[in-house]
């Protein structure tokens, strides 16, 4: 794995994605990059998701699973990523994450809504639990606060296995979030950026993105609102349930 970072700094690539759900994502983080910003929750507010981030299909239409990530094969597209929705509950009704079934790993993502110092918009920023979240949660434990800080998130590396990233404060003690500010948290939701999806709808998704087409609104009005909790089990799709036994394009 050379080219494709399977981890970014609170970002989202997919352009088209993020236009859909209404929300805005930091930058990617480059090697030598690094973002500014203040998080308008504290850290036992930020939500937490199983998420596949960064799904591939091959020029067939059909998911990469991890085990195949490596060899880059000509004509695959990055459809997304999507809420994994392997839960027990689920497991119990008979559906699994077709994304799992693939051979996809996901992993824990815990997200807040944060103010991108770089030009002044409420963003949502996510990070796994082994990078950028230890460093903040380290953070919380000796203030008991990450929401009164300004910090920087810089990153150095280039591929999966030499990136680092590091979380340092910028400003310390400038002061409670004004209720204005508590008010911009409201403009990211997280329940339009990671929507719970039937299994049909994601393999639908998938299919749709692969295509190219990118504006439907087919997955948004299935969403159902997050609370924004920590932490948050893997839910029951909303809605219909799909029929496991109904052949799937994967
Ligand atoms: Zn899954």
């Amino acid at each position: 794995m050379t080219d494709n970072q399977p981890y970014k700094a609170g970002s989202n690539p997919f352009e088209n994605n993020a236009q859909k759900s209404n929300s805005k994502y930091f930058k990617t983080l480059k090697d030598g990059d690094f973002n500014n910003l203040r998080f308008l929750k504290e850290l036992d507010e930020f939500v937490k998701l199983p998420v596949h981030s960064f799904v591939k299909v091959d020029s067939n239409g059909q998911l990469i699973a991890d085990a195949r990530a490596a060899n880059k094969s000509a004509g695959e597209k990055y459809v997304g990523s999507f809420m994994c929705i392997h839960s027990e509950e689920n497991l119990l009704n008979g559906i699994t994450c077709p994304l799992c079934e693939a051979g996809l790993r996901y992993s824990w993502k815990f997200m807040a809504p944060a103010i991108d110092r770089s030009d002044g918009e409420v963003k949502l920023f996510e990070s796994d639990k082994k990078t950028i979240y230890t460093q903040l949660a380290e953070q919380f434990k000796t203030d008991g606060t990450i929401t009164k800080t300004d910090f920087k998130i810089s990153r150095t590396g280039k591929t999966q296995d030499d990136t680092r990233y590091a979380v340092s404060v910028v400003t310390s003690n400038i002061g409670e979030l004004s209720s204005e500010e508590k008010e911009l948290a409201n403009k990211v939701d997280i329940s339009k950026a990671y929507p719970v999806m039937a299994r049909e709808q994601i393999l639908a998704e998938i299919v749709e993105r692969a295509k190219g087409k990118t504006n439907s609104d087919s997955s948004s009005q299935a969403t159902t609102p997050i609370v924004p909790t920590v932490p948050v089990t893997p839910v029951a799709p909303a809605g219909p349930v799909a029929t496991p036994e109904k052949p799937s394009p994967f």
